[in-house]
């Protein structure tokens, strides 16, 4: 993914793709002190920047780190690396991370980087699987505890765990991975919150371990929008059998529908059709701000 055209904005300039490189001895690759975020423009609009943005920020103060730049400076930055690439609909991916100024487990002496990059990227699942419903393997690994890890922060450490779970599904022949945490309670995709249905009414784990993902807000907020009643709880396995729904939203999945996970099975229903169609229609501008 390096060797390519284009432009990526780090620490304030401008470079060419090709250039856009750190040291080997960098903190963030040894110690996993780094955080990013990923969010989609939309028609040369970048849906809830600035949300975005400050998640950012506060992923790294997670961290104990701040970035050096204000959250209208990173929006500013995100929407030009866009302009700089001449894209109108792209994934927008800053990454933040603590340097190569010293080598040690203390993060004392490392500088704050920020970066930038953005790329075409069509639907994170193929149109095809995702129309049918994905197929989820259920994780090996489970979600921490949040004495364990800062949970909230979106932080690339985090990402070893959703990555070894896309890897074992990936291998079993499964589209994505359902994640339970520590508790053995629902929690989360590899990349996306989970959602279900069950009687009209939507459901979804509340979020005390993983992120409460910007799109999970704004599919609820849709959800309340068509008076349908949403329900944050914590949901246990044996629940899964009951619920006739299931889908998955993030940044970069959007609204993607669930066909099973492990053993259960669900369907394509309407609320989730009229789900995903509302956030397609929000995000390209044809639905008044959610
Ligand atoms: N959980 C994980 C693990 C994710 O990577 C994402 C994508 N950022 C989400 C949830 C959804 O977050 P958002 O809707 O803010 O993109």
């Amino acid at each position: 993914f390096d060797d390519r055209d284009g432009w990526i904005w780090i620490d304030g300039k401008i470079v060419p793709w090709r250039e856009a490189n750190v040291h080997v001895l960098t903190h963030a690759m040894h110690y996993a002190s780094s955080v990013f975020e990923g969010q989609r423009a939309y028609g040369g609009v970048i849906f809830k920047l600035s949300e975005h943005s400050a998640r950012l920020r506060r992923s790294a103060e997670l961290l104990g780190f701040d970035i050096p730049w204000s959250v209208e400076e990173i929006d500013a930055a995100c929407n030009e690396v866009i302009k700089a690439n001449g894209f109108v609909d792209a994934y927008v991916r800053p990454v933040a991370w603590r340097g190569s100024e010293q080598m040690g487990v203390s993060p004392k002496g490392t500088k704050p980087h920020l970066a930038i990059a953005a790329w075409e990227w069509g639907k994170y699942f193929a149109p095809e699987i995702a129309a049918k419903g994905l197929r989820l393997d259920i994780a090996p690994w489970r979600r921490p505890a949040p004495y364990t890890a800062p949970v909230h922060s979106k932080a690339a450490g985090l990402y070893m765990i959703a990555s070894l779970s896309k890897k074992h599904a990936d291998e079993r022949g499964y589209d994505d991975a359902l994640m339970f945490d520590w508790r053995g309670q629902v929690a989360e995709a590899t990349g996306a919150n989970a959602f279900f249905v069950r009687d009209s009414k939507l459901y979804t784990p509340t979020p005390d371990c993983f992120l409460d993902g910007i799109t999970r807000r704004t599919v609820m907020d849709l959800a309340r929008r068509r008076g349908v009643e949403v329900i944050e709880k914590a949901i246990w396995p044996e629940e899964l059998e009951r619920f006739e729904q299931m889908f998955i939203t993030g940044s970069a999945a959007e609204v993607t529908f669930i066909q099973s996970a492990g053993p259960w099975n669900f369907e394509i229903g309407e609320l989730s059709r009229q789900l995903c169609q509302d956030y397609d229609d929000l995000v390209n501008g044809r639905l008044v701000n959610a």
